[in-house]
């Protein structure tokens, strides 16, 4: 038999952690059951309309996701997405940088196809884990036939990657997608849509998404947050070539600063962002706060976010740097 084929690619996190006692919720080690078990861990899945295939990308605790991994995952997604007798892709993934991973990957591949990431808050080995029912939820989005961009499946809870953003430290149901709320919901193993699929034009050519594939080094984009007693210490530190030097570091091509409110800065950190500003560092403001979009206004001498939060903020800005030479202040 042809069956269409779903690929589920495992890179680690609590919905692969083992804890030494079923009732311990948060005293587990993330990251130790290979993909093939979590797919095991589904009762009847041997019924499932879908050839399921499965690969170990990474294995890590999602807080130590880094540039290498990425670059990774965006191969294997771009290999599998090619190949007409894939429907659609399963990443499972730690929580806690799941919606930096799952913006870099619309960004970058704005797949017509389904890549469908799904986590758990709690480890495998839980007297209540989640992560079987997530990993079934987010297989069921992949099938869908209309399904389409990166989105994640949480709760039976389906979210975009530009608006999803993890909210709650412990609860099952631990993300949201703000004011623009969820794509929609899966109930009872079908799909009750709210919103359109993302729907993000075409994203990068095969060619430039191998060229970020085998990136050696990425653009060093640092986020600082504003706050009371905010000072511009930090900030003429990050871009002093001195420094950066010192630590063999990269010097900072980017800066996103997480404001207060809508995009204000503390008069200090401000004035430091504009001097770093004015030496060629590019330099975007964000707002630290979970819900609501920075609204520009008139004049604004740093641009808003476009609705990112900080860490995806980077993300974008990283993924512009790269395309554009350097400059040297
Ligand atoms: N630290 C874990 C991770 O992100 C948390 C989780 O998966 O819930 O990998």
């Amino acid at each position: 038999m042809n069956r269409k084929k779903i690929v589920v690619l495992g890179t680690g996190g609590t919905i692969a952690g083992t804890a030494a006692r079923a009732t311990d919720n948060l005293g587990y080690t993330p990251a130790q059951r290979g993909v093939g078990e979590l797919l095991a861990a589904i009762p009847d899945l041997a019924q499932f309309p879908f050839e399921l295939l499965s690969e170990q990308v990474a294995q890590i605790d999602s807080k130590d996701m880094d540039f290498s991994i990425w670059q990774r995952l965006l191969q294997r997604c771009a290999h599998w997405l090619e190949r007409d007798d894939v429907q659609g892709l399963v990443l499972t993934h730690g929580t806690d940088t799941l919606e930096e991973t799952a913006y870099f990957l619309q960004a970058v591949l704005a797949p017509r196809k389904p890549v469908v990431l799904t986590c758990a808050m709690r480890p495998a080995t839980s007297i209540g884990a989640d992560g079987p029912q997530n990993l079934l939820d987010a297989l069921t989005v992949a099938a869908y036939p209309d399904a389409r961009g990166v989105v994640l499946v949480c709760a039976a809870t389906i979210h975009s990657a530009r608006e999803v953003q993890k909210v709650h430290t412990w609860r099952l149901d631990a993300f949201s997608s703000g004011d623009a709320g969820a794509l929609g919901h899966v109930v009872r193993g079908t799909l009750n849509m709210s919103r359109n699929w993302p729907q993000d034009p075409p994203a990068l050519s095969g060619d430039a998404i191998r060229t970020l594939a085998n990136l050696p080094s990425w653009p060093r984009v640092e986020i600082v947050m504003s706050h009371a007693g905010a000072n511009g210490a930090m900030v003429d530190a990050l871009v002093s070539p001195e420094v950066a030097q010192r630590f063999g570091a990269a010097p900072v091509r980017g800066l996103v600063v997480a404001a207060t409110g809508n995009g204000s800065v503390h008069h200090e950190l401000e004035a430091a962002l504009l001097r770093a500003q004015a030496c060629g560092v590019r330099v975007v403001r964000a707002t630290r706060c979970c819900n609501g979009r920075v609204l520009p206004v008139a004049d604004q001498v740093i641009p808003d976010s476009k609705g990112l939060s900080a860490v995806k903020a980077r993300v974008a800005l990283m993924l512009e740097l790269v395309a554009q030479p350097q400059v040297v202040g």
